[in-house]
């Protein structure tokens, strides 16, 4: 006999696992559905960092979609507590050096924007900064001129903490959580609506699924249906990115922000849970995106990190810390558009997809969207723009 479930949610990264949680919650029969352990695709392995901050250039309903997403979060966090759900406030700082006229009017700019958008920020100075961070070396030579922008509204989390804690929940309001349970076939019925999942060897009776499984979202569109549109409305980039985990930092060189130093290579980094630090940068993410990296070259690219984050954090010991360090690439599932893909997928009825870059960033909410459209049948207005449809719409051309 098949288990009968409302909805069938496929892939427990942050997107799923967010879905399975908003839809359990509102009780209905959930069947979260993982090829492996929880976490286990991109979620666990990302910078994790919650932001709007870094989407200024982007357009206005983007950024604005960015900034409900934060106030998501706070409202997660009034109901089960950050360290349960292993939130971490405590904002971004980022600083420029005044000698440097581009860095300075890159984040001037970034302050305006904020400002504009309604974002909150503060300009701050050097020894405001020392205040917010101590361990951190603000300037590189004694009385340099540098100054800083703080957005406190951002953070930063702990994927995996947040996927188990979420997941727990879900299953504590009836939700089935499978891990090591790959999507076997689905089937559909004469009217061309899905009404079956196999996985695990278990079948799934259900008339709504929901596929979240990031980077392998086309190829579980390729096993439900050969309807070209259907593939064509989901297009997905694979951006790689290379991150530094440290082992952890003695007391007194412990943060708690995510950093932007004035680095012309987007250098970043942030505590961990573990009191390291993690490490990434926008020239090292180029790199990996070029070529294949092995295990020397990609230990490589670790220490050259570390070295540069050296330079602002005076308490790193370099010789320990490269010692404990382990350097890692991770793939981001990236839509062609560079933003979500969240709605019906067109081909099928019942099946739904939500694919994200930002995902951290924006799972909450955009789970909390699509379970509302799921159980109302209506689109949420902050979803229009992202509906799987508009890559099907064809280009206007001018005569
Ligand atoms: C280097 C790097 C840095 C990043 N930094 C940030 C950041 O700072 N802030 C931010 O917001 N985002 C960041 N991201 C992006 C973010 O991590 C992703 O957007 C997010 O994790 C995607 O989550 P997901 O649930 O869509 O996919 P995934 O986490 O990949 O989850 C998909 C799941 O589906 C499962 N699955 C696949 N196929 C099947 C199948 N056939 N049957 C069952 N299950 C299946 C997989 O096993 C996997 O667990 C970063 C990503 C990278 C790589």
């Amino acid at each position: 006999m098949p288990e009968i479930v409302d909805v069938v949610v496929v892939g427990s990264g942050i997107m799923g696992v967010c879905l399975a949680y908003e839809l359990a919650r509102r009780t209905l029969r959930v069947a979260l559905l993982e090829a492996y352990a929880l976490g286990s695709g991109t979620t666990g392995s990302g910078f994790a960092w919650l932001n709007a901050t870094s989407k200024t250039e982007s357009s206005e309903p983007y950024f604005r979609l960015n900034a409900e997403a934060l106030r998501r979060y706070e409202t997660l966090v009034l109901e089960h507590k950050a360290e349960s759900l292993g939130i971490h406030s405590g904002g971004t700082l980022y600083w420029a050096r005044n000698s440097e006229a581009q860095q300075v009017a890159t984040l001037r700019r970034r302050a305006e924007r904020l400002q504009v958008l309604g974002y909150p920020y503060t300009t701050v100075n050097a020894h405001e900064m020392e205040i917010l961070e101590p361990s951190v070396r603000f300037r590189r030579v004694p009385n340099e001129d540098v100054e800083g922008l703080y957005a406190p509204a951002d953070k930063w989390v702990e994927p995996l903490r947040l996927i188990r804690f979420l997941a727990n929940y879900a299953r504590n309001h009836n939700a089935a959580i499978k891990e090591y349970c790959p999507i076997e076939s689905f089937h559909t019925d004469m009217q061309g609506r899905v009404s079956m999942v196999r996985a695990g060897g278990v079948e799934y009776a259900t008339r709504s699924v929901v596929l979240a499984a990031g980077l392998q979202t086309s190829a579980l569109i390729r096993l439900l249906t050969s309807n070209p549109q259907s593939l064509q409305s989901v297009p997905i980039k694979q951006i790689p990115g290379v991150l530094v985990d440290t082992a952890p930092q003695s007391a007194e060189g412990q943060m708690r922000r995510v950093l932007y130093p004035p680095d012309s290579g987007g250098l970043h980094f942030r505590p961990t849970a573990s009191g390291g630090l993690l490490v990434g940068a926008d020239d090292t993410d180029a790199i990996a995106h070029g070529e294949s990296l092995d295990t020397k070259r990609l230990s490589d690219i670790g220490k050259s990190l570390l070295v540069r984050v050296s330079d602002w954090l005076p308490q790193l010991s370099l010789l320990e810390t490269v010692k404990g360090m382990s350097t890692y690439l991770c793939m981001r599932p990236v839509p062609q558009d560079d933003h979500p893909i969240v709605g019906a997928l067109p081909g099928v009825k019942g099946v739904y997809v939500a694919v994200t870059h930002s995902g951290l960033t924006l799972a909450p909410l955009l789970a909390h969207l699509l379970a509302e459209e799921i159980m109302l049948k209506q689109i949420p207005p902050q979803l229009a723009d992202y509906r799987p449809d508009r890559f099907l719409q064809i280009p206007h051309t001018s005569k």
